[in-house]
């Protein structure tokens, strides 16, 4: 599946997060004083307060918390319908990212499955998407 997505915007904070799949990875801020995750980026760890923390990489695997079926194109060349899910990310406790699950239908969904990410490129973007792992 292709279509168009809203581009994220890029700055220092969302970067990491946005462009880790030119290599494969999945990048999550975590704080290296707490070891606690944050997504979305903040300028402060939402844990402890740390500002110099970073980015790490996750497994890319994690598990579906909930989802629901979009029928609504919102942009032009957005393709319906499409799932967005909230998905419980591997090794980041408490990180749950909203995505779409592709490559399978609805029926074919619940909450509870298990997905793996993968990338979908647009230009420097690589939107970080699920598909049901096998
Ligand atoms: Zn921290």
């Amino acid at each position: 599946m292709s279509m168009t997505r809203p581009r994220p915007r890029l700055d220092d904070l969302t970067r990491p997060f946005w462009t880790g799949g030119a290599k494969g990875l999945l990048l999550i801020q975590h704080c290296p004083s707490c070891d606690g995750w944050t997504h979305p980026p903040l300028p402060l760890c939402r844990h402890c307060g740390r500002e110099d923390h970073g980015f790490a990489a996750v497994p890319g695997t994690g598990t579906v918390d909930s989802f629901t079926v979009n029928h609504q194109p919102w942009l032009p060349g957005m393709e319906v319908p499409f799932i967005i899910a909230r998905v419980a990310i591997d090794g980041a406790p408490g990180v749950y990212l909203t995505t779409n699950i592709v490559g399978c239908e609805e029926a074919d969904l619940a909450a509870g499955d298990r997905v793996r990410v993968t990338f979908e490129e647009q230009g420097d973007i690589h939107f970080p998407l699920f598909e049901k792992a096998k």
